[in-house]
């Protein structure tokens, strides 16, 4: 075996998991990962993502110095010709360019992504350049494509939108709901947790979800919703817990409001009403009723199949509903858990990477807020009006109110909706800068690339999806000029600084990311309690923590919600997603497999890619037949926005009359499908429901031969075949 020089401990920078890893470094490689046995909140588990794919950091493709577009006479779209530049001559000219769109049109024509895999110090840092040198809110990132449907829907029932009970909990559950995530693959090492706490303490689970998903295997219940349906099954739960008097009632007399109004909302939604709508049995809907609501205590997770919808809003706000009724949030054990996505997507929300607030979701709107932090800031005036979302800063782009964009580390031109509009609003962009690791589809409509480090080759924090702030170590060197995002933030900043002749006395000069850090905590008084000597000494402290000597708070809501009391909110069931028809008759619904990771910029430059090297779209026995297709057979995937070519997996997983595609495959971006319709709340696009055809055709040139057979891809993919 090969001995390692020294051995980092560091935080895997795939999903919200948070799992502590140890890399071992030899000649500046990183050769092993594992994990240590002794750490929350992993405890010596990974997945196959954080223990073989992070060979990706030392990927031959990797940026290594600065690139400017040359072609720019060109469209925007055509293929880019790039010219590598000195860091000096491509910040000069970010600066120029994005200075001179703010003196023409003023900041808010600069629309900008924060990253939800970057640090929470490099985030805060682009925030702090957004607002305090560009002079607008317009900030947003990859939170408004999964979970801001849960984040909405939490915020107006109780005013919080973290998840609000730690994964250390899990095992010890009595009852528990998964709705709309597929754990085993998105969340492997949470939901082993969730399986353990079934097979080793005999908890009860539910699973409500379409497919035939993993857990469904360790479930005491699996209702099997039709796509689109959740708020009936929701609202149905409730009902059956009013009409046989199992709310709680004293939870609900001194936590809550509004239930009254909310009960003659419920009267028509009887389990059988929904049984029309869902397809759920309605004996199935008392029984997962009386299953949660006589729990000592009981838990929901849900993931992207909730709030990745024009309803995602409602979706959540049923579920609350649901567990404000029947007094299961503040207790261990209880609690309202929308598992996140990316590994720091918590910590990118929290560190103000969002429109409308600044860290720790200080609202921009309060004046007193913004005071305090035009003060730390430098004296600088700060923009009280909220800024454009993502969805909304792609529409502005298209309507010429968008004139720059600043991406840092995100791929819209793969996580969009109905990727030829996106596609088409960048090529109406004057500017764009792209920050990365790699050239991603977004990278190759940009003027100028800034090539950045790995969480491998760099300190700060991740905040995993239990609110639990993880230190991330330099572990080797970055390839070539790469450099750390926050130290291209402060030198990016101070030339916009020049060039707008202002300079914000607060400066841009800090030596390491805890000085970042320290400037956060100072700001947020949710981490005024977490230090790195203290993260470093416990392994990961959970906000909110106001003071030196509080411990963390791994549960939340024990004596109040941020609202003060938990707010009811009476729903009308209904659908706006577009629905099947004669010519588009079937219902696609998108995700994730086990190997790769959204986009796939990381794990298809990684070993995982030669396991799961290619799209192919589920479809249930019924459906194959009727198209007369089989496993392995070519095809075309239709809406009424574009169409993609990928192989066919029959399998059971997926309803009938449902497709399934994942969305990491450039090549066949499941996203050209899609339809950029969105919740009108929260936002959020309908990644889960839209109307496509299938249809037979002949393998793509250069496609024709993939060496692994779809049927051989691993166990889980073995189980699928199975027809149920
Ligand atoms: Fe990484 Fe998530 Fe896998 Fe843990 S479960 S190893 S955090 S991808």
């Amino acid at each position: 075996m090969i001995q390692a020089d020294r051995v980092v401990r560091s935080t895997c920078p795939f999903c919200g998991v948070g799992c502590q890893v140890d890399l071992h470094v030899k000649d500046n490689r990183i050769y092993r990962v594992d994990a240590p046995f002794d750490s929350a909140p992993n405890y010596g588990m990974l997945c196959v993502k954080g223990r073989f794919g992070i060979d990706y950091t030392m990927h031959p493709s990797r940026l290594t110095r600065p690139l400017i577009r040359v072609n720019t006479d060109e469209p925007r779209s055509a293929p880019p010709v790039w010219r590598e530049a000195t860091w000096d001559e491509a910040l000069d000219l970010v600066a120029d360019r994005l200075g001179s769109i703010v003196e023409t049109y003023g900041g808010d024509a600069i629309a900008t992504y924060a990253c939800a895999k970057s640090t929470n110090e490099d985030n805060y840092l682009f925030q702090k350049l957004v607002r305090a040198v560009l002079g607008t809110n317009n900030v947003d990132h990859c939170a408004r494509l999964c979970h801001a449907g849960s984040v909405t829907g939490l915020q107006l029932a109780i005013g919080s939108s973290a998840m609000s009970n730690s994964i250390a909990e899990m095992e010890h559950l009595d009852t528990f709901i998964v709705t709309g995530s597929n754990t085993t693959e998105t969340h492997p090492v949470i939901s082993n947790f969730l399986k353990r706490a079934v097979r080793k303490n005999g908890a009860k689970l539910i699973v409500i979800d379409p497919r035939k998903i993993e857990l469904t295997d360790f479930a005491t219940l699996w209702l099997r919703q039709r796509p689109g349906t959740d708020v009936a099954v929701w609202q149905a739960m409730a009902h059956v817990v009013v009409t046989e008097n199992l709310y709680d009632e004293a939870f609900i007399r001194e936590r809550t409001e509004g239930f009254d109004e909310y009960i003659e909302s419920l009267e028509h939604a009887t389990p059988e009403w929904a049984e029309e709508i869902t397809g759920v049995p309605a004996d199935d809907i008392r029984e997962a009723a009386r299953m949660y609501a006589k729990a000592g205590a009981a838990a929901i997770y849900w993931g992207m199949g909730i709030s990745q919808s024009t309803h995602g809003t409602d979706n959540t706000l049923a579920i609350t509903n649901l567990a404000l009724m029947c007094g299961h949030v503040g207790k261990p054990g209880t609690g309202l858990n929308p598992l996140r996505g990316q590994n720091n997507v918590q910590g990118c929300s929290d560190s103000g990477g969002l429109p409308n607030v600044f860290t720790a979701y200080q609202p921009v709107t309060d004046e007193a807020i913004r005071q305090k932090f035009e003060r730390e800031w430098g004296g600088v005036t700060l923009n009280p009006k909220p800024g454009l979302t993502v969805t909304e800063m792609v529409d502005g782009a298209l309507e010429g109110r968008i004139k720059g964009m600043f991406v840092m580390g995100e791929n819209p031109l793969m996580s969009e909706p109905n990727l030829a509009h996106a596609r088409h609003a960048l090529e109406e962009l004057d500017f764009i800068v792209c920050q990365d690791i790699f050239i991603n589809e977004t990278g190759e409509m940009a003027d100028v690339i800034l090539p950045a480090t790995s969480f491998a080759e760099k300190d700060g924090t991740f905040t995993n999806s239990d609110r639990r702030v993880q230190r991330v170590r330099r572990a080797i060197a970055p390839p070539g000029e790469a450099r750390p995002d926050w130290e291209i933030l402060c030198d990016l900043a101070k030339r916009l600084e020049a060039r707008l002749g202002f300079q914000t006395t607060a400066g841009w000069d800090y030596s390491h990311p805890s000085d970042i850090w320290e400037e956060m905590r100072r700001v947020t008084p949710d981490f005024w309690g977490i230090t790195y000597e203290r993260i470093d000494r416990e392994g990961g402290v959970h906000w909110p923590c106001p003071s030196l000597d509080h411990p963390g708070t791994p549960y939340l809501f024990e004596e109040e919600f941020p609202r003060g009391r938990g707010k009811f909110w009476s729903l009308e069931y209904g659908t706006n997603s577009e629905q099947p028809d004669d010519e588009y008759p079937l219902i696609l619904s998108t995700g994730r497999v086990l190997y790769h990771w959204h986009g796939g910029t990381m794990t298809r430059r990684s070993a995982l890619d030669t396991i799961w090297p290619e799209a192919a779209v589920e479809m249930h026995p019924a459906d194959a037949e009727r198209l007369g297709l089989q496993t392995n057979d070519w095809v075309k995937v239709a809406s009424r926005r574009g169409e993609i070519t990928l192989r066919v997996l029959v399998t059971g997983r997926s309803p009938e009359g449902t497709v399934f595609i994942p969305f990491h495959f450039a090549e066949a971006a499941a996203n050209i499908l899609t339809k950029n319709q969105i919740d009108p709340r929260a936002k959020i696009p309908d990644f889960k429901v839209c109307a496509v055809r299938v249809e037979k055709t002949d393998p793509p040139v250069g496609r024709e031969g993939v060496d692994i057979p779809l049927t051989e891809r691993g166990a889980i993919t073995d189980r699928a075949q199975q027809v149920h």
